[in-house]
């Protein structure tokens, strides 16, 4: 059962050898949340079951819970948790940083320990064993009344970090991923490859999975007048992929109005290429009426700028695949979609933009891997029941379609912060917010908790004060609350 775990919290595992409390810590923590006395021994004496080093590990689990704690971050304390005093020590330490202390009971019954034990390539003695399990019967019933904040038997917790343990105090209630969107390249007097490269590296480095830019060639009066600076999506992505060394790149999204489909596929299978496999294709039948007026472009009627984007979705695929295959869509020619080198990735995702829900989002169900949404959780539930629908109608599993979502987002580290830059604005702090903004980091942890408990994977922020000295750094910590 998915169990709601305040974040940041201190979770205190209890339970004999064999239980499978490391089992069971790394399948739902990331490893630097856990502190294991295990591996400090190793880390300090010659191997985990050094037990000459013990005294030294225990120091060291005891600093780092220390330091964990007062940087407020979720910390599992991988022990037996059998000492009474121990765990006194550990609440008290917990009620000190002002975070909940959350035992972890492991109930497995003796027989699998001991089978478990006598398993293992070095058992531990089985007096030792059943020493534990007896000190563990003792511990056991008196566990819910010792001071925990809360008491969860280990089978029935999948933890998924925070629920609301006070109305301020949020929690991610499940992984949710984050990318990055650089949709505004006025920066004042500074270099703007220096600056985008920057960004891009310390995107990577705050945990965003990807990174989007905007395919527009003028910038969109949602975010600036048209004379702003807007550069090109993919030469700038091209030049991202080779300054940046993980993060995943597209489009949020391509103007498939913009480009020859075929030109298309291979603009993306070469930013795959020379990315080493992180191109994301995110496509959409286009909207902006202006600038396709502005540059000579013809734009057509939704229904057709429809049936690109159905045809693109079929056709990208062939284009990336072996051969020369010919395609015929309902407005695309193909004759002989030959296009190498191929992609490194075996299938490069394709995300479609826009969340029309008669024809977009069937078109998602039929063919995309990712769709794209906005708004609130309301409007997020809304569009995945239309997109259930359609999915069910086509025969499509909907879990297989990752859902995306796309926010104008604000990053504070603290409430004075964001108080004294709306005044600087000259503004309201809920107007400079507006209703879906973030706030502090705590803010965006509350509203990215709600859109992932509606549905979505992967939440990327166009975060508006990029320009201010450490944004990414901090939205990191919204990014770290999600990342269990
Ligand atoms: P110790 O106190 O000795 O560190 P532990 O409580 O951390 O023990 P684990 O190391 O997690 O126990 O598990 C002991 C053994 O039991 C491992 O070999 C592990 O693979 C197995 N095990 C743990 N949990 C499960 C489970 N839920 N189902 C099956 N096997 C499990
Ligand atoms: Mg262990």
């Amino acid at each position: 059962m998915p169990i709601r775990i305040p974040f940041p919290s201190l979770i205190v595992l209890v339970g004999p050898s064999g239980s499978g409390k490391t089992t069971w810590a790394e399948a739902n923590f990331k490893a630097g949340q856990v502190v294991s006395s295990d591996a400090l021994r190793a880390a300090v004496g010659t191997g985990q079951h050094d037990q000459k080093a013990s005294a030294d590990a225990f120091a060291v689990l005891e600093s780092i819970v220390d330091m964990r704690l007062a940087r407020e971050l979720v910390t599992v304390i991988d022990t037996l948790g059998l000492n009474a005093d121990d765990r006194l020590r550990w609440r008290q330490k917990a009620t000190d940083a002002g975070v909940p202390a959350i035992a972890i009971a492991f109930d497995t019954d003796q027989k699998t320990c001991k089978d478990r034990n006598k398993r293992r390539s070095r058992s531990i003695p089985p007096k030792v064993l059943d020493s534990q399990i007896t000190r563990y019967a003792e511990t056991r019933p008196a566990l819910e009344d010792e001071g925990f904040a809360a008491v969860y038997t280990a089978d029935d917790v999948t933890p998924v970090a925070l629920p609301s343990w006070s109305a301020d105090q949020v929690s991610p209630t499940r992984r949710l991923r984050f990318g990055l969107q650089v949709s505004n390249y006025e920066w004042g007097d500074v270099s703007t490859p220096d600056t985008l490269a920057a960004i891009a590296r310390r995107a990577e480095a705050a945990g965003f999975e990807s990174l989007w830019l905007m395919d527009h060639f003028r910038q969109i009066p949602q975010v600036g007048p048209a004379w702003n600076d807007m550069l090109e999506a993919y030469t700038t992505l091209a030049w991202l992929a080779g300054v940046t060394d993980t993060i995943k790149l597209g489009a949020l999204v391509t103007g498939l109005t913009y480009r020859n489909v075929g030109l298309l596929a291979k603009i993306i299978s070469t930013l795959d290429v020379l990315s080493d496999g992180r191109a994301i294709c995110g496509i959409g039948a286009g909207w902006f009426k202006q600038e396709h007026e502005a540059f000579g472009y013809v734009y057509p009627p939704d229904r057709e700028r429809l049936d690109l984007l159905e045809d693109a979705l079929q056709a990208l695929p062939i284009l990336w695949g072996a051969g020369a295959k010919s395609f015929e869509g309902k407005v695309v020619s193909i004759p002989e979609a030959l296009a190498y080198p191929r992609p490194v990735q075996e299938h490069i995702p394709i995300l479609v933009g826009g969340s029309g829900e008669k024809r977009t989002l069937k078109l998602v169900a039929q063919y995309a891997d990712a769709c794209n949404l906005m708004g609130g959780p309301d409007d997020v539930r809304h569009k995945l029941a239309v997109l259930d629908a359609h999915c069910e109608a086509v025969g499509r599993d909907r879990t297989e379609i990752e859902v995306t979502h796309l926010s104008p987002t604000f990053v504070y580290s603290t409430r004075p912060e964001l108080e004294a830059e709306a005044k600087a604005m000259g503004m309201d702090v809920d107007v400079l917010l507006g209703p879906f903004s973030g706030g502090t980091v705590t803010d965006n942890v509350t509203r990215f908790t709600g859109l992932s408990e509606a549905g979505v994977d992967l939440a990327i922020v166009a975060i508006a004060n990029l320009h201010r000295p450490g944004s990414l750094e901090t939205f990191g910590e919204v990014i770290e609350a999600f990342s269990i």
